[in-house]
């Protein structure tokens, strides 16, 4: 497998592990040359998927970029260390289980808040009012208020 950033052939599997039921194994990859690291997967029928987004520019889906967002909204609360990591894996596996080549990005998006609502409000609302750029006061009021009445997320509760 060629290194995206700076071709050489030579690159290394660091990590392998399967998604949906064994669908497709995901690849960790790492360039000895230039230390980039990339993933790959393999499918029964090799299927791309791409992020459409709002202005319709195109990009391959970014489960690590996916993943780091995550990571952010999470940092510092009381969730397992791999929550991130997971939710991207369980957002991921739903993206490609659809079987689509090519989804919204808002879909993405409402994918991870669905996730992080699960796992943690202060989360949910950290990652809402970047993404949702909240039009003013009231609508973060609104999403909070919404948010006290459901209550929290039981605890140990997985998103599966
Ligand atoms: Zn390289």
């Amino acid at each position: 497998m060629r290194c995206p950033q700076c071709g050489t052939r030579d690159t290394r599997v660091i990590d392998s592990r399967d998604l949906d039921e064994s669908a497709t194994i995901r690849r960790r990859r790492e360039c000895p040359a230039c230390s980039t690291r990339f993933t790959t997967y393999e499918r029964v029928e090799a299927a791309r998927l791409v992020v459409v987004k709002r202005d319709g520019v195109r990009q391959e889906f970014d489960r690590d970029k996916l993943a780091s967002g995550l990571a952010k909204a999470l940092t510092r609360r009381p969730v397992p260390d791999d929550a991130a990591e997971r939710a991207a894996d369980e957002i991921e596996g739903e993206l490609r289980s659809a079987g689509q080549s090519e989804v919204p990005s808002s879909r993405v998006g409402a994918l991870a808040m669905e996730k992080l609502r699960a796992l943690d409000h202060i989360a949910y609302i950290r990652f809402a009012s970047v993404y949702q750029s909240f039009e003013d006061l009231e609508d973060l009021k609104r999403e909070v208020d919404q948010l006290f009445a459901e209550g929290s997320p039981k605890k140990g509760k997985r998103t599966a």
